[in-house]
C-alpha cells in the first residue's frame, strides 16, 4: 500500500518537458518503499526541475528521470548519498538520433554515413548534405567536439545541421552553396571522451586511449594530426592535456577523418569547431611562419567575424592560430591545411571566460545563431573561390 501511495506522488509529475543537450535520463533502481519514499523528495524538491519519463509500476521497478544538465551533479550526489542504485541511459544517444531524425526528415538531402569507430568502440558519424548523386563534388568539412568538454561546439553543429537541411530551399545562400558543394558535419569527433564529459569528469577534453606503459589516460585529438607532430605547443607527456599520443593519427578517431577525408579527396574546406575564447584562426598553429593564402583567409575571417557579431554583437578576434591564441603543433586545421584544403579555419566559440566550458544552456541557441553567419560567409566565399 505504501508502495503505491509514493507511486502516485512519482506519476503526478510524469509532464514531458523537452530534452536539451546535456540533459541525461537516469534510469532509477527503487527497491523498497523507503527508497521510492527519498526518490519522491528528490523529484518533487523545486530546484532540481526533473522530470519523470517513466514511473514504477508492480512490474518494475526502474524508473526513468530526465535530469537537465544544470541539476546533474547535485542529483548524482543525492542519489549517492541515499543509496540509491542508477544508471544513464541516454547522454551521447541523443545525439545520434536527431542525427537518424535529420537525416529521416529530409532524406533528399541529408544522410548519416559511418566513417569508422572510436577507441572505446563507439561509432562515428558524419552528416553529409547534398543535392546530387554520386560524384566526388567540393565539399566542406565541418568538425565538432574533438575536444570534449566544449560542448557548446557539439551542440551548435548539431543545431547547424538541422538548420542546413531546412533552410535548403528557402535561403537561396545555404541553396546556392548546396548546388554546387556538399556538406559533411561530425557533430561528436571524440565520442568516448563526451561520454566521458557526461558521466565522470565534465571537464575531460582528451580521447580515453589507453597506451601500454602509459600512467595516463588520453591523448589531445588536436595535437595527433599529421601537421608538424610533435612540435612545438604539444607535449610528449601522456599526462598532459596536450599529450600528442605515440604517433601522428595513433588516435582512431583522427584517422577516421583523416581516412576519409584522403579517400574523398575534393574537400575544398575544413573548419573545426571549439570552445571557448570568441576567435576565428586560419593556418598555422605550428609556426609563426605566414601561411601562403593567409590575406586571403584573413579577408574571409574578418568578413565572417563580422557577419556573426551582426546577430547580437559578440565580436571575435581574428587572425592566425600560432599568434592569436598560442602555438599548437599536430592540428586538424594545419593538416587540413598542408593537405591541400584551403579554406581551413578553427573558431573558438562563445564565451571569453565568464563561464569558459559551462556555457549556460541558454546561450546554445543564441550561439548557434550567431555562428552559422560566421559560417555561411565562409561557404559562400568558398562556392565562389573553387579551386
Ligand atoms: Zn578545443
Amino acid at each position: 500500500m505504501k508502495w503505491i501511495l509514493f507511486l502516485g506522488a512519482l506519476i503526478g509529475l510524469s509532464c514531458g518537458r523537452e530534452k536539451f543537450f546535456g540533459d541525461q535520463v537516469f534510469r532509477i533502481n527503487v527497491r523498497n518503499g523507503d527508497e521510492i519514499s527519498k526518490l519522491s523528495q528528490l523529484v518533487n524538491s523545486d530546484n532540481f526541475k526533473l522530470d519523470v519519463w517513466k514511473a514504477p509500476s508492480t512490474f518494475s521497478r526502474l524508473v526513468d528521470v530526465l535530469v537537465p544538465s544544470v541539476s546533474l551533479q547535485p542529483v548524482k550526489s543525492f542519489l549517492k548519498s541515499q543509496g540509491l542504485e542508477y544508471s544513464v541511459t541516454i547522454g551521447d544517444l541523443q545525439i545520434y538520433h536527431e542525427m537518424d531524425s535529420i537525416a529521416g526528415d529530409f532524406p533528399d538531402l541529408a544522410s548519416r554515413v559511418k566513417i569508422g569507430h572510436s577507441f572505446e568502440n563507439r561509432s562515428m558519424y558524419v552528416l553529409k548534405f547534398g543535392t546530387a548523386e554520386g560524384g566526388r563534388r567540393p565539399a566542406v568539412w565541418l568538425n565538432a567536439g574533438i575536444h570534449s568538454r566544449e560542448w557548446i561546439s557539439v551542440a551548435t553543429a548539431i543545431w547547424t545541421a538541422r538548420k542546413i537541411a531546412s533552410d535548403y530551399g528557402k535561403d537561396p545562400t545555404i541553396t546556392s552553396i548546396l548546388e554546387k558543394m556538399d556538406i559533411f558535419l561530425l557533430p561528436v569527433a571524440n565520442p568516448d571522451g563526451y561520454v566521458y564529459t557526461q558521466s565522470q569528469n565534465r571537464l575531460w577534453r582528451k580521447t580515453r586511449s589507453i597506451y601500454p606503459r602509459s600512467r595516463c589516460v588520453g591523448t589531445d585529438p588536436n595535437r595527433n594530426w599529421n601537421a608538424s607532430f610533435a612540435g612545438e605547443g604539444a607535449s610528449d607527456n601522456p599526462c598532459s592535456e596536450i599529450y600528442h599520443g605515440p604517433h601522428a593519427n595513433s588516435e582512431v578517431e583522427v584517422k577516421s577523418v583523416v581516412d576519409f577525408i584522403q579517400e574523398h579527396g575534393n574537400f575544398k574546406c575544413f573548419i573545426d569547431l571549439h570552445s571557448y575564447s570568441q576567435l576565428l584562426m586560419y593556418p598555422y598553429g605550428y609556426t609563426v611562419k605566414k601561411a601562403p593564402d593567409a590575406d586571403e583567409l584573413d579577408k574571409v575571417a574578418r568578413r565572417a567575424a563580422k557577419a556573426l557579431a551582426s546577430l547580437s554583437g559578440t565580436t571575435y578576434q581574428v587572425g592566425p592560430t600560432c599568434t592569436t591564441v598560442y602555438p599548437a603543433s599536430g592540428s586538424s586545421v594545419d593538416w587540413a591545411y598542408d593537405n591541400g584544403i584551403k579554406y581551413a579555419f578553427t573558431f573558438e566559440l562563445r564565451d571569453t571566460g565568464h563561464y569558459g566550458f559551462l556555457l549556460p544552456a541558454n546561450q546554445i541557441i543564441p550561439t548557434a545563431e550567431e555562428t552559422w553567419l560566421g559560417l555561411k560567409t565562409i561557404m559562400e566565399h568558398v562556392r565562389d573561390n573553387l579551386y
